[in-house]
């Protein structure tokens, strides 16, 4: 099966989400091409690009990718597809491929998959439904696959060679949406998506203050997380949402304070290798996906989870 991956970036490197993608799609057929669209300088992302099964990468460059926006991205892949003959094209669940997919397997009249976990054979998928509670295993004969897959379920790629670089002429449609603002807040932590630690904060969190969780991030190097009761309540931002219907996390450990555990929040941690519970409650579900559950008032235990990692 000849398969395209198309690549998320961030202007110089490919997101570890793509890298994991690479492995599904060569589940699929071995070797994959990707795809890199993007502005001018988007050229030494495909550096980033040397991994294990990847045999080509497709440079695109052109200041109507520069946004990354999905009505031109989707007329060039959905095209490269067409001429090239690809029967699968790949990508990591995230909220571009949202927006991109979907147009590509519209422009090709497929039906496309997302949110895949397990890739069977080439025409067996497995994807969660109902919040994660069932899984759905689908047989897809459509010529072309689209699908999109849960990066946290598939290993990391092995390093490999640098692939060969063909250059892709850009389309000429820019589309007739526009990128006027975009609001983002910085921050020297790592990115939530591929953090080692993840330190998550639920409503629970008001009482010791946003301030505690914060410190406990920095002293472990993590990433901070929120469950959406935390959002709602004006402790997390948006973006650090956890869960089915935000950000997808697998990190070697995970610290939930003042998490009740929510199915929805727990289908988007479940994978991580090592949860931490914090809770005073000792009958909340998230214990029942702890390996290390502390039933204790996040007043006591922080300050005491700090003090004890300041000794250590
Ligand atoms: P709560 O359920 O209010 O739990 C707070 C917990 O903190 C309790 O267990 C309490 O015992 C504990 N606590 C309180 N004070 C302390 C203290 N001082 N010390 C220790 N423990 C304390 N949620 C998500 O997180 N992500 C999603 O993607 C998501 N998607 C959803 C999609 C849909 C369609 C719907 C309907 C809901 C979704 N939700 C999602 C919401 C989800 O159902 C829960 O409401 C939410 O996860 C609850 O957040 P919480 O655990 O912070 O709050």
């Amino acid at each position: 099966m000849s398969v395209l991956v198309f690549a998320e970036h961030d202007g110089a490197r490919v997101t570890e989400a793509t890298r994991r993608a690479i492995s599904a799609a060569t589940t699929l057929g071995t070797p994959v091409d990707v795809v890199v669209a993007g502005g001018e300088e988007a050229a030494s992302v495909a550096e980033s690009l040397a991994v294990a099964g990847v045999n080509r990468v497709w440079l695109c460059l052109g200041a109507i990718y520069a946004d990354q926006l999905a009505e031109p991205l989707a007329e060039r892949v959905s095209r490269l597809i067409q001429d090239e003959g690809y029967q699968a094209l790949v990508a990591a669940t995230s909220t571009q491929a949202r927006d991109l997919l979907p147009r590509i397997a519209a422009a090709l009249d497929v039906q496309m998959l997302s949110d895949v976990i397990a890739i069977e054979d080439t025409e067996t998928f497995v994807r969660p439904i109902h919040g994660g509670s069932v899984l759905a295993r689908l047989r897809c004969r459509e010529p072309v696959k689209v699908l999109t897959v849960r990066a946290t379920r598939f290993e990391r790629p092995e390093a490999g060679d640098l692939p060969a670089v063909e250059r892709l002429e850009a389309g000429t449609e820019s589309g007739p949406t526009r990128l006027l603002e975009e609001h983002g807040s910085a921050s020297d932590r790592p990115d939530l998506a591929s953090a080692r630690v993840v330190v998550a904060g639920g409503r629970g969190v008001a009482d010791v203050g946003i301030e505690e969780l914060e410190a406990l991030a920095d002293q472990l190097g993590a990433a901070i997380g929120a469950s959406r009761g935390a959002v709602e309540a004006g402790l997390l931002p948006n973006e650090a949402q956890v869960g089915l219907t935000a950000k997808v996390v697998a990190p070697e450990l995970y610290i939930a304070a003042g998490i009740s555990g929510a199915i929805y929040h727990v289908s988007g941690m479940k994978d991580s290798g090592v949860i931490v519970a914090i809770n005073k409650d000792p009958e909340a579900p998230i214990f029942e996906v702890a390996d290390y559950g502390l039933v204790a008032d996040l007043r006591e235990a922080l300050p005491a989870l700090r003090t004890a990692l300041e000794q250590a």
